[in-house]
């Protein structure tokens, strides 16, 4: 299990952004996480990809609880293991294609040339090995997406993050950035992608829906609905009914700082 959220809740004053939120995600899922605006997605997401803290409950991230590490600690968790993806895509202005995926690397402090090897080498992972030196603005929308998806897979995440990844993109750059995570999902890293796009949503192989704060019980095809509560116990085989769960989930080696 590489996401585990138990009883999670997070208020911003006096809004409750998420109440009791319990879900896991296993490693190599794809999962779409659904809701109409104001649902918690975002939220949710930030929880998941450990930029922000719970008010309560625990996440549990590839084993490390979110609650019990200094925000250094948090920074080198998200720099080994997570990738984001977001709706503005976020690139450096002015900046080549190859640049702005290697500076991904920063972190992780390779050298120069190390870092644009490795960038090249993702750039080509999402089918843009011939625009290297291209700058944002001489890029299509897809294209300045799947620069960002190259940034966000740069250092190997085993999860990826996409928040809204189609929402500025015109129907046909949408469905080959979908298709992309589709990939890179095959490959083994999990994804999670928020969307307000039901079609999209209907085409993963896993939802998670929210409504006001909550996550509605998951219907799997062909079988009653069940809880969240059910599905996790499932996953590991009872043993998160019978331990605190937790210890179950394999931890991660991190490079600590
Ligand atoms: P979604 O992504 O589904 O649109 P969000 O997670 O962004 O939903 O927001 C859930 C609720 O929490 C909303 O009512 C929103 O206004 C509120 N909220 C989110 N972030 C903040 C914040 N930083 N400060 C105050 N309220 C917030």
């Amino acid at each position: 299990m590489i996401v585990e959220l138990r009883d999670v809740s997070k208020e911003y004053g006096e809004v409750a952004a998420l109440r009791g939120v319990t879900t896991s995600i296993d490693a190599g899922e794809l999962v779409g996480i659904v809701g109409p605006s104001g649902s918690g997605k975002s939220t949710m997401l930030n929880m998941i990809g450990t930029l922000d803290r719970p008010s309560g409950g625990t996440v549990r991230i590839a084993g490390h609880d979110v609650l019990s590490l200094t925000d250094r600690q948090l920074s080198a968790l998200r720099a080994n293991l997570i990738g984001f993806v977001f709706q503005q895509f976020h690139l450096a202005g002015g900046v080549p294609a190859l640049d702005n995926v290697a500076d991904g690397l920063l972190y992780a402090g390779p050298s120069l040339r190390e870092r644009r090897l490795r960038a090249y080498d993702a750039l080509e992972r999402v089918g843009l090995g011939h625009r290297l030196g291209h700058r944002p603005h001489e890029l299509s929308g897809g294209e300045r997406q799947r620069v960002a998806i190259a940034r966000a897979v740069v250092g190997g995440p085993r999860l990826l993050l996409a928040d809204e990844p189609t929402g500025n993109l015109d129907s046909r750059s949408g469905a080959g950035v979908m298709e992309l995570l589709r990939e890179l999902n095959a490959a083994g890293t999990t994804v999670v992608v928020i969307t307000h796009d039901r079609d999209i949503a209907a085409s993963l192989p896993r939802q998670i829906d929210m409504l006001d704060g909550r996550v509605l019980p998951e219907a799997s095809s062909g079988q009653a609905p069940e809880t969240d509560g059910g599905r996790a116990s499932e996953r590991d085989g009872g043993r998160a009914a019978k331990t605190d769960g937790g210890r179950a989930a394999k931890t991660d080696e991190v490079v600590w700082p």
